[in-house]
């Protein structure tokens, strides 16, 4: 048994003033993650800081259109919640993608932006893992690496970040807003995850003494032509092999504004502005498709287990893009029941 403390913060402010106070406390939300690596001896925090009675829980609308959405809201609660049905289905969609409904409804908003990869050695501390214990060797980079990134490497990891939910939020161009010590602050979606380089043991660029008080949503929601989809190896209770985030303005046949993102392939959702640009003004057809997921993929890179990823990717992008301009609608199979 390894003993840890548990206190349960007041208010934001309070939370902070834990983290900051303790190096080695995490805030524990859901649970759905930390409690997993706990067990595996993968984290060993000696604090928790419960987080799950900060009211954090709202999704409001913003003065400039958009939404703010708490980092308490329960994933099934944000999938089903009208206005992100309404406005952005493609946020829906993918995070109706992942894991399970009971997951889902236990699973937090900013929990799922900090959930850790997959990579079967970072879970396995018998294992070195540069993340896990930096300096200790990568054991993917010659091991088992069907599941690992093919885009945005290093030579100290090629781990993937897990979430469905990113994806899509990186595609609609998210806000995260945080608090800390010093004050509030916001950043960019596509800032926030990082390239593992050579310090793969940070996911994030959040500060170890901040917490994730909301995303932002633009008011560009893409409602009517977007797509997401997910590749896996069972269609449940998986996570991506790869993913596309796929959203378009139309004009006629024609494409006004594009966005494109990926999962399942590298450290973070992967967009690339030249893809996208790539797009701009051309009609919606396989050829502009194509072309895009050219320059999306460039510069991937695969390993002895995953080099089928990039031609799945190549084909997956093409398809969610057709998907997305057809305005093809997303299944939902599991709608509705909790
Ligand atoms: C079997 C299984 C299958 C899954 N499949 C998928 C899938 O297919 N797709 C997918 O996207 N996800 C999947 N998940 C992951 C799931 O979505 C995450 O575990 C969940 O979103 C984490 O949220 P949580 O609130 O439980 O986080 P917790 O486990 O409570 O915390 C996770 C991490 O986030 C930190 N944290 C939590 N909230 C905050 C905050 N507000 N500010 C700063 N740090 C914070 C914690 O300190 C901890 O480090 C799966 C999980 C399981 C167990
Ligand atoms: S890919 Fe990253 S997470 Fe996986 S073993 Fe290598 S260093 Fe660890």
């Amino acid at each position: 048994m390894i003993n840890f403390d548990y206190v349960r913060a007041r208010d934001v402010a309070d939370a902070v003033r834990e983290i900051s106070v303790e190096p080695a406390a995490k805030f524990i939300a859901g649970g759905t993650n930390l409690i997993d690596l706990m067990k595996y001896d993968v984290e060993r925090p000696m604090r928790l800081i419960d987080i799950t009675r900060l009211p954090l829980n709202n999704v409001e609308e913003t003065a400039n259109g958009g939404l703010r959405i708490g980092a308490l809201v329960p994933n099934s609660d944000l999938a089903y919640h009208t206005l992100i049905e309404q406005r952005y289905p493609l946020l829906s969609s993918a995070i109706l993608a992942g894991a399970s409904q009971q997951l889902r409804n236990m699973a937090s908003t900013g929990g799922n932006l900090m959930q850790r990869t997959r990579c079967f050695y970072f879970c396995d501390v018998a294992t070195p893992c540069n993340k896990r214990d930096p300096g200790s060797g990568c054991s993917a980079i010659n091991g088992i690496n069907r599941i690992n990134a093919i885009l945005g490497t290093s030579e100290a990891c090629i781990a993937t970040h897990p979430s469905d939910m990113c994806v899509a939020l990186a595609a609609l161009e998210a806000k995260v807003h945080v608090a800390g010590p010093v004050g509030e602050r916001a950043i960019a979606f596509s800032d926030f995850h990082r390239l593992p380089g050579d310090t793969p043991q940070m996911d994030t660029n959040l500060n170890a003494n901040e917490i994730i008080t909301a995303i932002e949503l633009p008011a560009q929601g893409f409602a009517t032509n977007y797509s997401y989809l997910k590749i896996r190896d069972r269609l449940s209770f998986a996570f991506a092999l790869v993913s596309v985030a796929a959203a378009l303005e139309l004009d006629g046949g024609r494409i006004k504004d594009a966005r494109l993102a990926l999962g399942g392939v590298a450290h973070k959702p992967w967009r690339d502005p030249e893809a996208e640009a790539a797009l701009g003004s051309q009609p919606a057809d396989s050829n502009a498709f194509a072309k895009a997921a050219e320059v999306l993929l460039r510069g991937a890179k695969g390993f002895a287990h995953n080099t089928f990823k990039i031609d799945l990717a190549r084909r997956a992008i093409v398809r969610t893009l057709a998907q997305a301009a057809n305005g093809t609608p997303q299944i939902q199979s599991s709608k509705k029941i909790r």
